[in-house]
């Protein structure tokens, strides 16, 4: 297949300011670009209103969390806002390698049951999607908590000598099967507790395998800063010589911009130090993640199984709601987005939910946290619009949705997606535009070659002859994020043309059905 893309203002990814250029497409590459004024091809695509910019990579993706790589292969709503490459695996959970067989690790974002668990290794795990098909490039880390929980099921404990050497010896074979690093979810339930010298472990792990680390804080509001200044310690341990690192969603909350000031300035500072430190962020002010998160610790220990204990019986659910009280959350901006059984609470906040059952808002998230067994998704609108700036423009930022593709036709009543889901990157290059944040081609090195760099990604993220076509057309007065929190099936506006490894995907703006996503390996 040939395809010829005329007269675009061609911004390649790298930084530089863009050319007006024609470039032509043969198979799945970048064949040449230059001026082919009289060039004869099968597919012509007049691109003289637009910007032609790398495929979007998106760094932090929750397609695997949520299991919509199986259940909506085609991934949509990421094509269409110029998602061209997914990292799943994020946040200590991915979905290989399984040592117990289950996944267990991902109960918090969706039901297992879903799909039919046939592979243990990364290796098994990167053949069946092979096999499968998906709709973008799919590539992914190794997550500590599945590997941890693996080894010692629902303990919350330390790994003794044996343990510790055989989770080392897992991740290092899961390297070797092409993950592209390791990640922890530190403020999960599971994974708090983990010693900081099992991080330095993993660290020196990654750094014998050249991969990647991501973490998601050990706490992202209250303790922000001592989460941070924990990498400040691990970097000092290893003497500054670190595998890069990534911070998964550094997010901006309402009043802790001065922490969060604070924090920025310990990442400048290791940066400075030489270590290769980014942070990954999402142009929105709602917070989307399980429930369960804004119980008290001592509720949730244990697992799902414990928690739901404690909330059955009196004594402790009386406790729980005592000590949500003591949190004042604004339960007015907190929206229940999924939730596995009952579908009557989706979309409404809690305080309005608990006014019409005539309960305590803390009561109702006992109500909702029953219903829906322990499985509820909220949104919950808590970031400062001022501070999500600065973490845009900040020159250490990547962009990066942190939801899931999902497809336009696979609607489900009990499930309303976070916006970020189908306007993230559009949405972004809006927020630039409109509010002068940046220039265009630094903006899009943040969505292209600065995570292909992260990644060590090879041969995607730039517009490079002989580089794999992978490719976003699209209006620069035009281009717009039109999903709401209430209403977030909505297409963007202004994305023309997706290419995926040479393959026209999203034809004037039209999904073509094909799934022409490659499985990434790490080298
Ligand atoms: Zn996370």
């Amino acid at each position: 297949m040939e395809i010829l893309i005329k007269n675009g203002l061609i911004i390649d990814g790298s930084g530089v300011q863009g050319e007006r250029l024609d470039i032509l497409i043969k198979d799945d590459k970048i064949a040449k670009i230059g001026n082919f004024k009289n060039k004869k091809a099968k597919v012509i695509i007049d691109a003289s209103d637009s910007i032609v910019a790398p495929g979007f990579i998106d760094i932090n993706n929750d397609s695997d969390h949520h299991l919509t790589i199986f259940t909506q292969p085609e991934q949509e709503s990421l094509l269409k806002q110029g998602v061209t490459t997914i990292i799943g695996g994020n946040c200590g959970s991915s979905l290989a390698p399984l040592i117990r067989g289950d996944l267990k690790s991902i109960r918090k974002w969706t039901d297992p049951n879903q799909i039919n668990i046939d592979w243990q290794s990364i290796k098994e795990f990167l053949d069946k999607l092979e096999q499968k098909k998906i709709g973008v490039n799919f590539g992914t880390l190794i997550g500590h908590s599945t590997v941890r929980r693996g080894i010692i099921g629902d303990e919350l404990r330390d790994l003794n000598e044996d343990e510790l050497e055989q989770m080392n010896e897992v991740f290092k074979q899961g390297l070797i099967d092409g993950a592209f690093g390791i990640s922890t979810g530190l403020e999960y339930s599971h994974s708090r507790s983990t010693p900081i010298n099992e991080i330095v472990e993993i660290w020196k792990i990654i750094k014998e395998y050249n991969a990647l680390y991501t973490t998601h804080l050990r706490s992202e509001k209250e303790n922000l800063l001592s989460a941070v200044s924990e990498l400040e310690d691990l970097a000092e341990n290893m003497n500054y010589q670190t595998p890069r690192v990534e911070i998964s969603h550094l997010k901006s909350y309402r009043g802790k911009e001065e922490e969060l000031n604070l924090s920025l300035a310990v990442i400048q500072k290791l940066k400075e130090k030489g270590v290769d430190i980014n942070f990954d962020s999402y142009p929105y002010q709602f917070i989307a993640g399980p429930l369960y998160l804004y119980l008290p610790d001592w509720a949730i220990k244990g697992g799902l199984e414990e928690m739901m204990k404690n909330i059955e019986n009196n004594f402790t659910r009386k406790r729980i709601v005592e000590d949500l009280k003591k949190e004042q959350y604004d339960y007015s901006s907190m929206i229940v987005m999924e939730i596995s059984k009952s579908t009557s609470f989706v979309g409404r906040n809690i305080y309005d939910l608990s006014r019409m059952r005539m309960i305590s808002p803390e009561e109702m998230i006992i109500e909702i946290m029953k219903a829906g067994n322990g499985r509820v998704i909220v949104a919950e609108k808590c970031l400062s619009r001022i501070s999500s700036y600065w973490l845009l423009k900040n020159s250490l930022s990547i962009i990066a949705s942190n939801g899931e593709g999902l497809n336009y036709t696979d609607k489900k009543l009990n499930l309303l997606p976070h916006p970020r889901s189908f306007g993230t990157f559009p949405k972004f290059l809006t927020e630039v535009r409109d509010n002068k944040l940046m220039d265009w081609p630094e903006a899009i090195k943040k969505i292209t070659a600065e995570p292909a760099r992260k990644l060590n990604l090879k041969n995607r993220g730039l517009i490079k002859k002989g580089f794999f076509a992978d490719l976003v057309i699209f209006n620069p007065v035009t281009i717009k994020s039109m999903s709401t929190i209430e209403s977030p099936y909505q297409e963007p506006e202004g994305i023309d043309f997706v290419i995926v490894n040479g393959q026209l995907v999203i034809n004037k703006s039209q999904f073509s059905g094909i799934k022409a996503g490659k499985i990434l390996r790490r080298f």
